[in-house]
């Protein structure tokens, strides 16, 4: 039972307090991915939220989004595109910056991961203030694809991050 599972995949995500910094409390997926029956159901739960509906792309984001990414596009049957930090990625690459707390960062993406009008789903492992997820969404519009939602293993809700994803359904199977 979806309920069920969602506990057991609940039970092998760990807190981590003080990391990478004083006063962040880091979820760590390790115990998940070590686990052959949880990050299995994981995925279980992923591909059950979509439902079935028809999707040419996962797009996962570095890094861990890549290791939940490359699982579900496998067990849909759609492709994986990686969108990367800055000078990760080889060929020709639209670049999307954006706003942290200090500073800012970027993400890029292969300017030929897919076609106009590709049906794709943007995937992390947790959903925080949401500047990552929605400087993704910018790189898929950039390639002219439709997105379909956002999918998420964590989300920390009291940082508001689905407020800025207004563009498409957010999904999320643990919330704090
Ligand atoms: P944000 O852009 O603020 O939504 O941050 C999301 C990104 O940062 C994701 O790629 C997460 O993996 C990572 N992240 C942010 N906060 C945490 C946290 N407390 N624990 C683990 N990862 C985090």
């Amino acid at each position: 039972d979806p309920q069920g599972a969602i506990e057991q995949v609940g039970r092998l995500i760990r807190d981590i307090p003080d990391f990478p910094k004083p006063g962040i409390v880091f979820k760590d997926i390790t115990p998940l991915l070590g686990d052959a029956r949880g990050f299995r159901a994981s995925i279980d739960l992923f591909a059950e939220r979509l439902g079935g509906e028809p999707l040419d792309y996962v797009v996962g984001i570095e890094s861990r989004g890549f290791i939940f990414g490359a699982a579900l596009a496998d067990r849909i049957g759609a492709g994986f595109i990686p969108v990367r930090k800055p000078g990760k990625l080889p060929a020709e690459v639209h670049r999307c910056e954006y706003q942290l707390e200090y500073g800012t960062d970027a993400l890029e993406v292969h300017r030929d991961a897919f076609g106009a009008g590709a049906r794709a789903v943007i995937i992390d492992d947790l959903l925080a203030t949401g500047g990552t997820a929605h400087a993704t969404g910018q790189l898929i519009r950039r390639l002219g694809g439709e997105l379909v939602g956002y999918l998420f293993l964590i989300e920390l809700t009291f940082l508001n991050g689905r407020r800025r994803l207004d563009n498409a359904p957010v999904t999320s199977l643990i919330r704090y």
